[in-house]
């Protein structure tokens, strides 16, 4: 599934990548030192990483001191990321929190999925899975058996127009999101609010429909956030020309009300500012925050609430 609209550009491609960021770049080449494979040459007074050589060690990253060059993802045993987890489990405790699986799409690796999600599980840790639903029926029951919560893009109810805007058919995540409503598994369909694409008030009440048929009874609705062009720049790809304006307050209103006429506890759940710094550059670089809901689950005895898992937890 490939939206048009696409906000999450870091999270296009399977395997680390490097993102450049021009305007950070003061041309001290002290990157070509960094790099023990000789990856990084000048080309046109810039410093060009071939990708035919890089092995996304992440050497030249560690050492560029304006952050010009940054590591998108890496590589991590099913043992490192639980052995971080666990590190962290005292500050689920303390402020009430748990794991969320995103992307990207978390099923797309649905075996290392599965074992971190016992692995969670037999720490006492909350998990929750971000997932649009395209995936076999056997896996999303495996899935849906494990995790505390399954967090479900859906966004759009017709076929036709969902193929138009992903790409794909939804036949597959529809059944799939019917097939978690009859394991019973706890559900937050997530609804991305696209000005013109999905927010007419008809479509909102047939989707709130429904997902209320279903025995569903939250509904977070996502406003959609402007695509930061930087972020598609500093990865080396074209700016998608679905890019999309962002939803009014008053077409947000509408969307919830809609929701809530269809039966529906309505969400607004907005993706976090990435915040700018003094000089006007994201803080965050090209990673990208989700805020996310989840009920309390108990820690090992304890009442601790779930927490907001970090970007980088999110990026694993
Ligand atoms: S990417 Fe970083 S280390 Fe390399 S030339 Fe630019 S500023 Fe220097
Ligand atoms: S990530 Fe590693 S291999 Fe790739 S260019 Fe940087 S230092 Fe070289």
């Amino acid at each position: 599934m490939r939206c048009t609209w696409c906000d999450t550009p870091e999270s296009h491609r399977m395997e680390p990548e490097l993102a450049f960021r021009e305007d950070r770049c003061v041309r001290c080449f002290e990157c070509f030192d960094d790099c023990k494979l000789g990856a990084i040459s000048e080309t046109d007074g810039r410093p060009v990483v071939d990708q035919g050589v890089c092995r996304w060690c992440g050497d030249c990253a560690d050492g560029c001191s304006t952050d010009a060059r940054l590591q998108i993802g890496s590589v991590m045993t099913e043992s490192r990321v639980l052995a971080e987890l666990a590190c962290d489990e005292a500050r689920f405790r303390e402020t009430g929190g748990g794991v969320t699986f995103s992307g990207g799409e978390p099923l797309l690796q649905f075996d290392f999925l599965l074992r971190l999600l016992e692995g969670c599980r037999a720490l006492g840790i909350h998990t929750a899975v971000d997932t649009c639903g395209a995936a076999a029926a056997h896996i999303v029951e495996r899935v849906a058996k494990l995790a505390d919560l399954v967090l479900f893009d859906l966004k759009h109810v017709d076929d036709e127009a969902h193929r138009q805007l992903t790409g794909s058919s939804n036949r597959e995540l529809l059944e799939n999101l019917r097939l978690l409503s009859r394991l019973g598994a706890a559900v937050r369909v997530r609804f991305p609010l696209l000005p013109g694409l999905n927010d007419d008030a008809a479509h909102v009440r047939r989707l709130g429909s429904m997902v209320s048929s279903l025995g569903f009874s939250d509904v977070d609705v996502v406003p959609y956030r402007a695509v930061d062009a930087s972020v598609y720049e500093a990865l080396g790809r074209r700016y998608p020309s679905g890019a999309i304006g962002e939803p009014s307050a008053e077409a947000i209103a509408d969307a919830v009300r809609v929701m809530a006429e269809c039966g529906l506890r309505a969400t607004v759940v907005r993706r976090e500012d990435p915040g700018v710094d003094d000089e006007g550059h994201r803080e965050d670089g090209p990673y990208v925050c989700r805020p996310l809901s989840h009920p309390p689950r108990p820690l090992r005895g304890t009442d601790a609430q779930h927490h907001q898992p970090s970007a980088k937890q999110d990026q694993r």
